[in-house]
């Protein structure tokens, strides 16, 4: 192993600068739709495989085992990374799915180019009426020849601003029941009958959409699975989703340190409340650490993500929440004019980490279910046809 991390590290001196010391952590993109600086490092990472590690050699990365890949990341941690928000669903959701589920000639087709950040790609999932109950989805996808033509709207797209490609799932038989109508394709947005439109988020982000559907061809070459596996390819990509968004995204943002200074800063750092308040959230990141290490070993042995993802996306929401609540309250009234850089960006993007990738009363009933042993939540609609569920007949 010491070999491979001399090699990585030589890699990476080559390629990439050095961390500065006054570097800020990753803002999920909040408040930025710079594409550039994601783009660069990829390009400057491209032919070493390390900006894909796990992938296999002929797709971009260098098929690393798990414990390799650690590596990589701990390595990474001394150099200059930017916020790569815009590259993540392609590279950490879409690519190990196209890696499962995939054929050889769609993976040699995309993935290189999600590796070097050439094609974004953005999750076709949500619709107004299907969010939690992502299978009540009823995007149409019909058969016509070598095509499909899709009717729907999906919403809350993000990067659909500046995405090439979406992992679109779209309802080929209304006929069984929910889960097994459902197919995956890989869907070009540039094509005729894809209209995206944007919808501003509270924190500033622009790249937020809902994309209409109307007639939108899709190569039946670009279907991803078989049809009627859509469920399975759409459960692949979020459980990687529950892995990225708390274990590699929202712990890092969370710098207790950055709060210990604001304290002393603003004459607070004697305040016993705000010293428990502070020592709270110093437990609580810990404690999230040591799951997101439990989460990892498993990987490592080589076991699928499990609910313990669920469990740390809960714990990160909360404690993105109360971290950011805490910096406005040390800040004070100067606050709302955002004196301290990307502070206010992150409150305000706070609430929506409970909802993005499943809220978090979704993961609660994945924990019940699948870590505590509670009784299942009451399903009535595993086994009626899409088409004679209740809700289903005024789609
Ligand atoms: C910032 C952001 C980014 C997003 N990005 C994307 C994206 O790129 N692609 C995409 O496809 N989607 C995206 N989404 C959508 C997101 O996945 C959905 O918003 C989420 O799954 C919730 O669905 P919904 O909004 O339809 O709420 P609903 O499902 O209508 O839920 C409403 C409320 O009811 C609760 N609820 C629902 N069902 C249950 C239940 N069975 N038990 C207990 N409580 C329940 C929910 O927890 C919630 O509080 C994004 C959302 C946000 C906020």
């Amino acid at each position: 192993m010491d070999d491979f991390r001399e090699w990585v590290r030589a890699q990476l001196r080559t390629r990439l600068a050095p961390r500065r010391a006054d570097a800020r952590t990753s803002v999920l993109g909040a408040g930025s739709d710079d594409l550039e600086a994601g783009r660069a490092y990829l390009r400057a990472l491209e032919g070493s495989g390390l900006a894909v590690p796990s992938w296999p050699h002929e797709y971009g990365g260098i098929g690393a085992r798990p414990e390799q890949v650690a590596v990589v990341r701990r390595e990474l941690a001394d150099f200059d990374v930017p916020d790569l928000y815009a590259y993540l669903v392609g590279l950490e959701l879409v690519g190990p799915t196209l890696i499962t589920h995939g054929r050889p000639d769609q993976c040699a087709r995309w993935l290189p180019k999600i590796a070097t950040g050439e094609d974004i790609w953005c999750q076709l999932f949500s619709e107004p009426a299907a969010g939690s109950d992502l299978a009540g989805l009823s995007t149409r996808a019909t058969r016509d020849g070598d095509e499909w033509r899709v009717n729907g709207q999906k919403v809350w797209t993000s990067r659909g601003a500046y995405a090439r490609f979406g992992l679109l799932l779209a309802r080929h038989d209304a006929s069984v029941p929910k889960h097994r109508g459902i197919t995956a394709f890989g869907l070009d947005l540039h094509r005729p009958g894809v209209d995206v439109r944007p919808l501003r988020q509270m924190n500033g982000d622009a790249h937020f959409t809902e994309v209409f559907l109307d007639d939108a061809r899709v190569d039946d070459a670009d279907r991803i699975g078989e049809v009627g596996e859509g469920w399975r390819v759409a459960l692949t990509c979020l459980s990687y989703e529950r892995g990225a968004s708390t274990a590699g995204g929202t712990s890092g943002l969370l710098d207790v340190t950055r709060l210990i200074a604001l304290a002393r800063e603003r004459g607070r750092d004697d305040d016993p409340v705000i010293r428990d308040e502070i020592a709270r959230l110093v437990i609580e990141t810990r404690v999230m650490s040591y799951t997101a290490h439990r989460a990892r070993d498993l990987a490592r042995a080589g076991r699928p993500p499990g609910p313990e993802g669920s469990g740390m996306k809960i714990r990160g929401a909360a404690l993105f929440k109360a971290y950011t609540a805490l910096a406005a309250r040390l800040i004070g009234a100067d606050f709302t004019l955002d004196p301290h850089g990307d502070m206010q960006t992150l409150f305000l993007t706070a609430p929506s980490i409970s909802i993005r990738g499943g809220t978090d009363e979704i993961q609660r009933n994945i924990v019940g279910e699948r870590v505590l042993g509670l009784a299942d939540e009451p399903r009535l609609d595993r086994t009626l046809p899409f088409d004679q569920l209740p809700a289903s007949s005024a789609r």
